[in-house]
């Protein structure tokens, strides 16, 4: 039997790379798995997928995490149809580096709506239910670029920022409900996340970078960690950098 059998868990951004990875750990470890991003029939290949493998539930509900809406209804639909909302991982997110001088305001926007909106947008729709039923547990993607700035992460690092913020002081507000949080900070991950980088700078410094990024799976495993600790354990920070060759 696995550790979190009986459990759900909300993955956001499960349509691809890391949140796709934790949506199967999870599974893995007995969760019903309720996924959400934009692009449905992936999230329904691998619900299919997941159930297939594992004798677990999948759901799908297609959200955009930048409409409060939606989110709310991701919630509502997952307490519904499961009962109970365990787990809450924020991971959808977007990386559109740019270097400050060429002006991407439209991409500024963006990250700021996904990456700081959505993830509030998560903690305003789940963390009631959580505090009624006297526990949970709430995972927010940062990355190394939320304790570090680079040239062209200045926007992105300034989102992520904000997203290790909200970890440390929700980790604060809520140490005596039940409600466990972890901010968990990847260094580069082999993902879609670089694809959608439209900065001609950027993508010519890129090319001249060499380095091993991580897996998915290799942040899927250190949620999977932090998820699966009895309940007066709460992990609040897990940064996982790639090794430099
Ligand atoms: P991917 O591009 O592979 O995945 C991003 C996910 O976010 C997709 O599932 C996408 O789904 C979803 N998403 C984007 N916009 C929205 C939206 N408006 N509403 C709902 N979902 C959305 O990248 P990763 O797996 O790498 O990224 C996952 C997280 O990890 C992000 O928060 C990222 O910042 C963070 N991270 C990644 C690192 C890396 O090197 N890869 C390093 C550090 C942190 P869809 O398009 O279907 O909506």
């Amino acid at each position: 039997m696995g550790k979190l059998t009986n459990k759900t868990a909300i993955i956001t951004g499960a349509s691809s790379g890391i949140g796709k990875s934790i949506a199967k750990h999870l599974a893995e470890e007995g969760a019903h798995v309720v996924l959400a991003a934009r692009r449905s029939e992936r999230l329904q290949q691998l619900a299919d997928d997941v159930e297939r493998q594992y004798n677990v539930r999948a759901k799908v509900v297609e959200t955009d995490v930048t409409k409060r809406s939606d989110v709310e209804n991701l919630v509502k639909e997952t307490k519904d149809d499961f009962g109970s909302i365990d787990i809450y991982i924020n991971n959808a997110g977007v990386m559109l580096l740019s270097f400050l001088k060429n002006d991407h305001v439209d991409e500024w926007e963006q990250m700021v709506d996904v990456n700081i909106k959505g993830v509030l947008y998560g903690v305003h729709a789940s963390l009631p239910e959580m505090l009624k039923q006297e526990g949970g547990h709430i995972v927010n993607v940062s990355s190394v670029a939320g304790h570090e700035v680079f040239p062209s992460s200045t926007v992105y690092s300034a989102t992520k920022y904000a997203v290790k913020a909200l970890s440390m002081g929700m980790e604060k507000e809520l140490s005596r409900s039940g409600v466990r949080v972890t901010n968990i900070s990847p260094g580069a991950v082999d993902t879609e996340l670089t694809d959608h980088i439209t900065d001609g700078d950027v993508l010519d410094m890129f090319e001249k970078q060499e380095m091993t990024p991580l897996n998915s799976e290799d942040i899927a495993k250190a949620v999977a960690y932090a998820v699966t600790q009895p309940s007066y354990v709460n992990v609040n920070e897990v940064i996982v950098r790639p090794m430099h060759k």
